[in-house]
């Protein structure tokens, strides 16, 4: 028996595992954990996960301390400090960052109890936002705005999953799988894999008060999507972040990668991306496509403001993804039509019919900042 064989067959892994090499996470024993969380705990502890976006603008950290009542608002939650210099957020010798809890949800990895995740935004020592805290001024504009237009949100997340190697789920190791076609929304152990996840997934979002709103298998094998919204002004934007986080969660308990690059393979393969659907009070209501037309005619003139909140890195990973081709707009050239899926801008279907509804902004990369990406729609759209 080899090293790894003996560790196998002490855990429910299958034998013979091909995918998941040297994934350390899906071979540990996931009932021993089970043991330990039937504990009876002090009733007045609760654990809270402060979560954060860090100086990459796309990674989440986390850490948890448990507090000694139960909070009832987001208000009676304490500010955090944290190093910053390990975080890309701060130089070492000041390197004390702040988090200032801004939402709630409840925990689905530490169910049954108080236990809660709570999204925060970061502050350097000055008490300014840091760099990657785009919350700060979506917040400060949605005040603005939010009374007046109850802006919506509905966010398609693609992702793709990868084998700790780094290749796409269940692709064979030495070459492709057969061109796309057959993936999109499909089913059969030849055409999708790994839904076990996503389907933990859609559960533990639920139950965390994430605005879940459906999922399905996407055109490149190994890529999936799931929706949120539509939710009103910040919750899109944090439900999303949320979402992300329980993801990786599950995914690192599975022991599978899960990548938000919006180009994960070179060549002939669909790209990922985060559809942002947008509407406001007036392009919901009778006769609301001429709003949604105005609006359009704003987007058109700020191309540039647009693509550069549409990724992490300005424009530069987009302009893996955006090539005009794979279900994609130029990453130069604004347009906008119904239901055409090569548009920046894409009425759906359903909303030309009744004339009313929403629009897809179609240009957001998979791992952008909701937002960033959210700032820029109520920026153009309704600030100016
Ligand atoms: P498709 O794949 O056809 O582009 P999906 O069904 O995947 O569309 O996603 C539709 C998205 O639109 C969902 O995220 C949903 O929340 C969002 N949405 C629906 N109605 C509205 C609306 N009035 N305002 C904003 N977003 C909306
Ligand atoms: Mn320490
Ligand atoms: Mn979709
Ligand atoms: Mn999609
Ligand atoms: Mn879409």
């Amino acid at each position: 028996l080899t090293s790894t064989t003996s560790r196998q067959l002490s855990t429910t892994t299958p034998l013979n595992n091909t995918f998941l090499k040297n994934s350390p996470n899906a071979y540990l024993n996931k009932q021993i954990l089970e043991r330990y969380k039937s504990l009876e705990t002090p009733k007045n502890r609760v654990q809270a996960t402060y979560l954060w976006i860090d100086g990459t603008g796309e990674n989440v950290r986390l850490k948890d301390r448990v507090l000694d009542f139960v909070p009832k608002a987001v208000s009676d939650l304490p500010k955090w400090q944290y190093d910053g210099s390990s975080t890309y957020q701060a130089a070492g010798e000041n390197s004390d960052t702040t988090l200032v809890p801004r939402a709630i949800y409840k925990d689905p990895f530490k169910p049954g109890k108080n236990d809660i995740l709570v999204v925060c935004d970061t502050y350097s020592a000055d008490g300014k936002p840091t760099e990657s805290n785009k919350r700060a001024s979506l917040m400060e504009d949605m005040n603005k705005v939010e009374k007046e237009h109850e802006p919506w949100f509905g966010i398609e997340q693609e992702y793709t999953l990868l084998d700790i190697d780094g290749r796409p789920f269940g692709w064979p190791e030495n070459g492709f799988p057969a061109p796309q076609g057959p993936y999109y929304c499909a089913v059969g152990a030849n055409r999708v894999y790994a839904r076990d996840l996503v389907e933990a997934h859609a559960v533990a979002c639920l139950y965390a008060g994430v605005d879940f709103a459906g999922t399905n298998a996407e055109v490149m094998p190994a890529q999936w999507e799931y929706q949120v919204g539509p939710s009103l002004g910040m919750k899109a934007s944090d439900d999303l972040w949320v979402s992300r986080y329980i993801l990786q969660r599950i995914a690192e308990e599975y022991g599978v990668v899960v990548t938000f690059d919006p180009k994960p393979v070179e060549g002939q393969w669909n790209g990922a991306g985060a559809h942002t659907n947008f509407s406001t009070k007036a392009m919901r209501a009778d006769g609301g496509m001429k709003a949604i037309e105005a609006a359009i005619q704003k987007l058109s003139k700020h191309q540039e403001r647009h693509i550069r909140a549409y990724d992490p890195k300005e424009g530069k990973d987009n302009e893996r993804r955006l090539i005009g081709r794979l279900e994609t707009s130029s990453i130069t050239e604004f347009s906008w039509g119904v239901a055409n899926r090569a548009c920046s801008v894409r009425i759906p279907r359903g909303v030309a019919d009744a004339q009313k509804g929403y629009l897809e902004d179609r240009r957001p990369s998979s791992n952008c900042d909701p937002y960033a990406v959210c700032g820029a729609l109520v920026r153009t759209c309704l600030v100016e």
